[in-house]
């Protein structure tokens, strides 16, 4: 029978799926194991508004098989199966969604999902197989059919018998070479290891032969092998579970088993999202500050399923970079995913998701911050650098998200509090919100410029962070108060009468104040009286918008 050709597009992409689209070649089961899942969505579906049908969910799953010496690995399923022209129109057009037809045709209602993400999913077993065969029978038909290719150079399809409605498909695995390894693709270990990081949660059951050994029978010493059938993968997802159902040890343990860290989470969010757009995440708010969290080697991300599937490890359009710490997953149905990072990016429900998920991390840290101040505040040494990050980063346009977010230090408190908690108590006359930035609290607290604020009865906040100086300049000011450094030239609390005062001093010691200013010239900029000082004799300010502490920074950072 002569071979026909792909579609000339086919041919194209099929080189392209197979040299670069997927950079791990073990993909390819999840591939497969995703269609077969598809399948049998499908025939459950038909069952569903089709009364001739009964739908046995025992009667329904995926089935591996490896036969080493011959180098073929099979998956079988008990789906709907292909017709001819199935075969011919899903397996011979590549990137033609056949899901996505049969989701049209059938109008699927909400939670009967069968979705056609992938395209060119099929074509992924190329990767690892020199051949390919696929026999299916479809439902409703007497005859089932061939479908067999070695690649690009085409396919051919002939009758072929098979007793029940499903799809077979085996793949002869390539031979090693110098360069790719494609051996461990036979090996029992190696393909349930994929399955478990792929494909757990499908939600049938997918089986396989595994290899054990028992006693030899009359023997004390000796063993045989043999064979038993095991469900691989544990179907039911955590996240797909009612919250009411699962402890905090199953959280616990999700993120552990997860290697989402080495740490307790110190606070989870489960998420069943069921407004524009549908989907169920589980987050985490770690308690440690992973080792290479401040570095540039850190990618942020949460993982991304497409209904159960696994689709990106870290998925980092699902946050944002201030909330670069959360760790997690995602599951929607409702993505259209595609092959590329690209196409991803530009999707619409995976943008919908993403300002979502930061709703809800915003929440659940201001519910931390209002109920669990402990806890509040052993997230923020972790992780309150990244938010203040976040108020600098973009010219503040986040500031709304995060300003109520921050802690600093207090003079009055001596602990952490928030802007709210200084603006509240601020007394009738004072107009700034004042801070002093230092390397340390000890040493803010002898700075000269302190005393007289703290006399004034002002509170002030202390700014230990490099960034928290910055991150303020972009707020520029909070529920309409402006934020004052200590050591700026004009704190706004001296009377008229002070100000006129130190004028006539300065005026009095105008030759003493010049020839300090000569000796001390390009240190400072002027020498001139203050009112300011209480215990010290003398004070540095600075005028404009850098302050003493900020130019420091700067000057510290590298070119
Ligand atoms: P997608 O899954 O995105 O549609 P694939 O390349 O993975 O793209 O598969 C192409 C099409 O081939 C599927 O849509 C489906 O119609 C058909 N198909 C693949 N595998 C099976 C299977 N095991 N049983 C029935 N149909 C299948
Ligand atoms: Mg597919």
């Amino acid at each position: 029978m002569a071979k026909k050709q792909f579609k000339a597009e086919s041919k194209r992409l099929l080189d392209m799926m197979i040299n670069s689209i997927y950079t791990q070649k073990e993909i390819f089961l999840r591939e497969l194991i995703s269609n077969a899942s598809d399948a049998i969505d499908k025939l459950y579906y038909k069952a569903l508004t089709d009364e001739q049908l009964v739908f046995n969910k025992e009667d329904y799953y995926i089935k591996i098989a490896v036969d080493k010496a011959a180098r073929t690995l099979t998956i079988t399923d008990t789906g709907i199966g292909m017709t001819q022209p199935e075969l011919e129109n899903n397996l011979g057009v590549i990137a033609k969604s056949g899901s996505l037809a049969f989701k049209k045709e059938n109008e699927v209602k909400d939670g009967h999902n069968i979705i056609g993400q992938f395209g060119v999913g099929f074509y992924s077993a190329f990767m690892v197989a020199e051949k390919i065969t696929v026999t299916s029978k479809a439902l409703g038909s007497d005859e089932a059919f061939k479908w067999e290719s070695t690649g690009a150079d085409g396919y051919t399809i002939t009758p072929r018998e098979k007793d029940s409605v499903g799809t077979e498909i085996v793949l002869t695995i390539k031979e090693n070479t110098e360069d790719d390894q494609y051996d461990e693709f036979l090996e029992e270990y190696r393909l349930r290891a994929i399955i478990k990081k792929y494909s757990d949660f499908i939600r049938y059951p997918i089986k396989m032969d595994v290899t054990k050994q028992r006693p030899k029978e009359g023997s004390d010493d000796e063993f045989e092998e043999y064979h038993e059938e095991q469900t691989i993968n544990s179907m039911v997802p955590i996240w797909r579970k009612n919250k009411n159902e699962l402890t905090q040890e199953d959280y616990e343990n999700f993120y552990t088993e997860k290697r989402y860290g080495f740490d307790k989470p110190l606070k989870h969010v489960h998420i069943s999202a069921d407004g524009a757009v549908v989907y169920n995440a589980i987050l985490f708010i770690p308690e440690n500050t992973p080792f290479d969290y401040y570095t540039k080697e850190y990618e942020k991300g949460l993982e991304l399923y497409s209904n159960g599937v696994l689709i990106m490890n870290k998925c980092g359009d699902l946050l944002p970079d201030y909330f670069s710490f959360v760790k997690g997953m995602v599951d929607s149905d409702d993505l259209s995913l595609n092959i590329s990072r690209e196409m991803l990016q530009h999707d619409r429900q995976l943008s919908l998701i993403a300002k979502n998920i930061k709703n809800k991390i915003k929440s659940q840290l201001q519910s931390m911050l209002k109920d669990e101040r402990e806890n509040y505040e052993k997230f923020y040494k972790s992780f309150g650098r990244q938010l203040k990050y976040g108020v600098y980063s973009d010219y503040g346009a986040n500031k709304d998200v995060l300003q109520d977010l921050l802690l600093f230090y207090s003079s009055k408190e001596k602990k952490l509090v928030t802007l709210d908690e200084y603006v509240s108590r601020m007394p009738e006359d004072q107009k700034y919100i004042y801070y002093a930035a230092g390397e340390s609290i000890e040493r803010i607290e002898k700075l000269p410029q302190i005393e007289v604020i703290s006399e004034k009865g002002y509170e002030i906040m202390y700014f230990t962070d490099d960034i928290d100086e910055f991150a303020i300049k972009m707020l520029m000011s909070y529920k309409e108060k402006e934020f004052k450094s200590v050591s700026s030239g004009d704190l706004g609390i001296d009377s008229d009468v002070e100000k006129d005062q130190a004028e006539a001093e300065d005026s009095g010691n105008k030759d003493l104040f010049e020839s300090m200013q000569t000796i001390l010239s390009g240190k400072v900029k002027k020498v001139k009286t203050s009112k300011r000082l209480r215990s010290h004799p003398v004070c540095l300010s600075a005028e404009g918008e850098l302050t003493i502490e900020m130019e420091k920074i700067l000057k510290a950072m590298p070119n």
